[in-house]
């Protein structure tokens, strides 16, 4: 993208909205105390570089062109256009297919009703604005969303509805995606906007996503952030740790926070795991030693490119070599004919795929690795584990024990993140 572009977005986006009074978009790090009681607008990357997408609203709505002295032109009630693009520029279809002109520029598309009218995409509702911009010949489309909107419709995503006794758990996790969503943003600058809709950062549905009892805990904690020295924390979280959270740098090669140091996922209040109720909390998998070879050569040059299974012969053994301080095995030998490969922290969970979804492992915390052979080849593989997920920061079925045992949810925030403090941010 070009920088006149990203400048061109960038006033587009300060002109439309009322941003943070001196926010920085920078990833957070010059976040300030207070918003003056404004809550924070987000881009959140809902149809990035796409081939067309289709706009309308539920109620009337408005498609204005930024840059241009015309009044926006009012859309009526279930009108549909279709937006491609060439050469950067953007060509309007109605729904007869009809041309109904062309732009350089970004479009901006509210709707009428800006209390409570929302906006189609592709036929998903959303609240907040749209913007519309092309590069090439593919097309962007960005939701403009208050924070407060955007969490209510990450939360039944990330953790779904939940019984009144894990209403604690709920409101943990608004605090975790809300604090996350201010550390990250800007993520995506050179794409135009904050976060993507997808596991890459937070599963973001929409309105059609959001649920009375997930949007009530939200309300509960409006407004409240978890910070580290006056700084949003990176909050990250996932389903379910299998009795020990991970560090980051114990999983990825990015580095870690004291916040974010692994701990053990109960307290004297309980005698087993918070997460015990998992689904996930044990799992076992087991491959027949053809399948596991064959599974091994499509995933093994994902990570390692010279590998090649003509160059590293048959595989004859797999063991834990190393594990780090959570338990988490930090290094996983397949031993070849003619070679080793040694896997490091969550390339296991990439490299092995699991015999009958083909996803990833579901943890890298792995309790037993046994290998059966027969005539000197091995049949069988079976690998036992616990949890699902990185296993970073917050635990969601670890939440849902915490508040089932009692715990509030600003306390099962400070089990999660060491040393983190909470502040309502407006
Ligand atoms: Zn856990």
């Amino acid at each position: 993208m070009s920088i006149s572009r990203r400048l061109r977005h960038g006033i587009v986006f300060a002109i439309l909205l009322l941003t943070w009074a001196g926010g920085s978009r920078c990833a957070g790090a010059d976040l300030p105390r207070s918003t003056g009681g404004r809550v924070p607008l987000i881009r959140v990357g809902v149809a990035p570089e796409v081939a067309a997408v289709r706009l309308s609203a539920e109620g009337a709505w408005q498609l204005g062109v930024t840059g241009s002295c015309y009044r926006p032109t009012p859309m009526a009630k279930g009108e549909e256009w279709t937006v491609r693009a060439l050469g950067g520029t953007l060509l309007l279809r109605d729904a007869a297919g009809r041309a109904r002109g062309s732009v350089k520029d970004t479009l901006f598309v509210f709707p009428e009703d800006s209390e409570s009218g929302s906006l189609l995409l592709d036929g998903r509702a959303y609240r907040g604005q749209l913007l519309v911009w092309g590069v090439g010949d593919r097309v962007t489309a960005v939701n403009v969303v208050d924070l407060e909107s955007y969490v209510r419709a990450v939360l039944p995503q990330e953790m779904g509805p939940q019984p009144f006794a894990r209403t604690d758990a709920l409101r943990a996790q608004a605090v975790a995606a809300r604090s996350y969503t201010l550390s990250t943003l800007g993520r995506w600058a050179d794409r135009g906007f904050d976060l993507l809709a997808t596991i890459e950062d937070q599963v973001y549905g929409g309105l059609p996503a959001e649920r009375p009892v997930c949007s009530q805990a939200v309300e509960d904690t409006r407004g409240v952030v978890a910070v580290y020295q006056d700084h949003p924390i990176r909050a990250y979280y996932s389903s379910t740790c299998g009795g020990h959270t991970g560090a980051p740098e114990e999983v990825w090669t990015r580095p870690g926070a004291p916040y974010l140091c692994g701990v053990r996922d109960m307290t004297s209040r309980v005698d087993h795991s918070f997460c015990a109720s998992s689904p996930w909390f044990k799992w076992t998998e087991e491959w027949k030693g053809k399948e596991f070879e064959t599974m091994l050569a499509s995933s093994i040059p994902r990570v390692r490119g010279d590998w090649s299974a003509a160059r590293y012969g048959r595989l004859v053994g797999v063991s834990i070599r190393e594990r780090s301080a959570s338990a988490r095995v930090s290094c996983l030998s397949l031993e070849f004919q003619r070679g080793r490969v040694d896997l490091r922290g969550d390339e296991i969970r990439w490299v092995l795929r699991r015999p009958r979804t083909k996803d990833g492992l579901r943890s890298a915390l792995l309790i037993r690795v046994d290998v059966a052979r027969k005539g000197g080849r091995i049949s069988k593989v079976r690998i036992s584990g616990q949890g699902y997920g990185h296993g970073v920061g917050l635990c969601q079925f670890g939440a849902m024990g915490m508040s089932e045992a009692g715990y509030s949810y600003d306390q099962i925030v400070h089990f999660y993140y060491r040393g983190a403090d909470l502040r309502r941010y407006y």
